[in-house]
């Protein structure tokens, strides 16, 4: 997919060089001129043509540096100007929508939430949507020309290439061309992914993705997925659907899941199959310091704190379906770290734990392989952030200016 900048400030910016020159900014800067053109083979006169219009469109800032080259002269080091341009991100769940305004670094200028308190038709859904990017708009008032484009973070499958989100299991929405209905209306490049997926894009560039090349990210919320990073690009298959490990099964005969199958990961893990699971116990009169009526997941962790063996149990069997289906990640795939997203991993150590165990217990490894296992840092903004980052992959990668 090339990345179509026709609209607004980066008109005419059609050189590969440029981009290049502007993505060794980023990931180099402070860097002179000079050193630009010993990194890119470039000759020095258009290196500092190059350089000028970058200038000219805001992108760099230009500083002497403290210390002098031989010669006694100090060069003129540059800078990505992130405060120049402006990025919307979106992301659409099952229970709310969220966008923000961030600069270049994703830094946010403006935050808002829209909770989704009920099932809208898909008119009802695009009406929302819509409202709420365009209230992020005329609060912050930011010229629609500063904005490089929106960001979009969709849960369910979804067609990156058309901008579509096929279906939403949560919504049961089906068939949304969000990429041509937002284009339309703000003229600025849309850019829609998986929710998962675009946290993977999110945790390479803002959180612990960045520098590896190689990573899963699994987040478990109501659902169960994964974003997957080979050669420092996202896996998405010719089908776009890759990754669904909330779908793999870890016991044939277990529970069914909303997919129609019986023992997918997602109906042992999800936050609604651990909630559901504990009401099911307390109805059957199991002993606990739980009350159906005030179940949530982190009633359920502070139980288990305390001592109380059916929360106990609950999470760590949880863990144990979470640390299998993770492991068979491990032995197939290979990559050097796991993030996980989500409030299960947040509230506790306990499922978290039972996870590395298991890991441990079921991957094949020799003794140079070390898979990491970490938390997001990112939080409950790893998606929205993510959003921001399609955009922002897009603008400095190279070539992707034309
Ligand atoms: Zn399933």
């Amino acid at each position: 997919m090339i990345y179509s900048l026709n609209i607004g400030s980066f008109e005419g910016m059609k050189s590969q060089n440029q981009s290049t020159i502007l993505n060794l900014i980023r990931l180099k800067e402070p860097i002179s001129r000079a050193e630009i053109a010993k990194l890119t083979k470039l000759t020095k006169p258009t290196v500092g043509a190059l350089v000028s219009e970058l200038a000219e469109r805001n992108l760099i800032t230009e500083e002497k540096s403290d210390t002098a080259v031989a010669g006694g002269r100090k060069p003129i080091m540059l800078r990505i100007n992130y405060s120049a341009y402006y990025v919307v991100g979106v992301y659409a769940a099952a229970e709310v929508i969220r966008v923000i305004l961030t600069t270049m670094d994703g830094k946010m200028v403006f935050d808002y939430k829209k909770d989704i308190t009920e099932l809208p038709s898909k008119e009802e859904f695009i009406e929302m949507i819509k409202s709420s990017i365009s209230y992020v708009m005329e609060e912050t008032n930011v010229e629609k020309n500063l904005i490089l484009g929106i960001g979009f973070a969709m849960h369910g499958l979804v067609d990156p290439e058309n901008g579509i989100a096929i279906f939403s299991p949560h919504l049961h929405l089906e068939d949304i061309h969000l990429k041509e209905i937002l284009e339309k209306e703000y003229s600025i490049p849309v850019i829609v992914e998986n929710d998962v997926r675009a946290l993977a894009i999110g945790e390479s560039w803002f959180g612990q993705g960045q520098e590896i090349s190689d990573f899963i990210c699994i987040s478990v919320g109501r659902g169960i997925g994964s974003g997957i990073v080979i050669n420092n690009e996202i896996y998405k298959s010719s089908f776009n659907t890759a990754g669904e490990i909330g779908h793999t099964i870890v016991n044939i005969n277990g529970p069914r899941c909303q997919c129609g199958n019986h023992g997918c990961l997602e109906a042992y893990a999800s936050e609604i199959a651990i909630i559901d699971r504990a009401k099911r116990k307390l109805q059957e009169k199991k002993d606990s310091v739980m009350t159906e009526t005030e179940l949530s997941i982190p009633v359920i962790f502070r139980a288990a704190k305390e001592g109380d063996e059916l929360a106990k149990k609950i999470l760590v069997d949880s863990g144990e379906s979470l640390g299998i289906a993770t492991a068979n990640l491990i032995n197939i795939l290979k990559p050097t770290k796991i993030i996980l997203e989500g409030s299960i991993f947040e509230e506790g150590d306990i499922l978290l734990s039972r996870v590395r165990d298991m890991v441990q217990k079921y991957t094949i490894r020799s003794s140079k392989e070390e898979v990491s296992i970490v938390c997001s840092e990112l939080g409950k903004k790893g998606m929205v952030l993510g959003a921001v980052a399609l955009v922002l992959r897009e603008m400095f990668k190279v070539g992707g200016l034309q």
